[in-house]
């Protein structure tokens, strides 16, 4: 099967301005990201904040361009389209945001709100968009009531569900979902989950779901990417990320999720994550690994494969290297 995404050693670099614009750094925001994704795929990206997965996913959606690497959309290279070629495919990659409150327009209602894109994109006259937002509304578990309501008059479930039909209202291949239910309460958080498998399954989309939560990310992806420093240092399977993490970070990461248990093998990484503009030679992780070697500071590691779907970015690790416990971070 051809995928439908195909992110290969994409770049984001910034460049940090200094004190009157006289000294500059590169911000290496992301850094030689490359994945592919299936038709109907949750595919999971994890990592500390400033990690770089939001702006991945931005470089996903076209919001933010590349600064070099490619984005490949069902075969077609994203570099290669015409403006008015990327206005159309915008259709078919939508973002979902933590905060449905500011991407909604306080002053406009649902029902504009969500005819809105069908506008844009001139798809069918008035009657079929007010059929179609009916029907999105439905799809999102809310009903026609709510076509003359404003953002402020929704609960925090309510806005998410609106989000979500304006992602859906033009019938998308992808959706990016960043931090989607992060702010809600976990009841509502465990609503809107189900809502986004039930959409999933009807629709046969494919996600992809950028969190820092890790149980919303197991319960949720089919495969997971762990992020550190803009790049990706393990990505496998929800079972071969979260019952055996290879990599050292993915290890503290996964120790520090909680349990109904607590997290009593928790691993305390010492220091920050350093400086994006600052990145370190060799390993990005090596200056707060556990099991830096000498070579870790000077030399990048390759990324190996395990087993299947499972890759790792570590020197501990050789091609088809399936032990484990000896490179356990204590
Ligand atoms: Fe740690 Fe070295 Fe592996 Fe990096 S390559 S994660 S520093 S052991």
């Amino acid at each position: 099967m051809k995928p439908v995404l195909e992110v290969e050693g994409i770049h984001k670099y910034y460049q940090d301005k200094k004190l009157f614009g006289k000294e500059q750094s590169v911000v290496k925001a992301v850094n030689g990201v490359s994945f592919s994704l299936n038709k109907g795929e949750a595919f999971g990206l994890v990592g500390e904040s400033g990690c770089g997965k939001s702006t991945t996913g931005k470089v996903i959606a076209q919001l933010i361009k590349q600064t070099s690497g490619v984005v490949r959309f069902q075969g077609q290279d994203l570099a290669e389209l015409s403006a008015k070629q990327l206005k159309a495919w915008r259709k078919q990659v939508q973002i979902v945001f933590q905060d449905p409150y500011s991407s909604l327009n306080p002053k406009k209602t649902l029902e504009w709100i969500l005819e809105e894109p069908l506008i844009i994109h001139k798809l069918g006259d008035k009657t079929w968009r007010r059929k179609r937002v009916i029907q999105v509304l439905a799809d999102v578990g809310l009903d026609a009531s709510f076509l003359k309501r404003y953002p402020h008059e929704l609960s925090g479930g309510q806005r998410q569900r609106i989000a979500i039909a304006a992602a859906l209202v033009l019938k998308p291949e992808l959706i990016v979902i960043d931090e989607g239910v992060s702010a809600l309460d976990v009841s509502v958080q465990a609503q809107i989950l189900n809502l986004l498998k039930k959409l999933q399954h009807k629709y046969d989309l494919t996600y992809i779901f950028i969190s820092h939560d890790l149980n919303v990310v197991q319960y949720f992806c089919d495969r997971i990417a762990v992020m550190y420093l803009g790049e990706i240092v393990e990505t496998g399977t929800t079972e071969d990320i979260g019952d055996q993490p290879k990599h050292p970070y993915s290890q503290a990461l996964f120790s520090a999720k909680p349990t109904m248990e607590g997290t009593t093998d928790r691993i305390i990484l010492k220091g920050d994550m350093p400086d994006p503009a600052h990145a370190p030679a060799g390993c990005p992780f090596h200056t707060r690994c556990p099991l830096a070697m000498e070579q870790c500071g000077h030399v990048k590691p390759e990324r190996v494969q395990m087993a299947g779907m499972h890759h790792v970015s570590c020197h501990l690790y050789e091609e088809g290297d399936m032990s484990h416990e000896n490179r356990r971070c204590i």
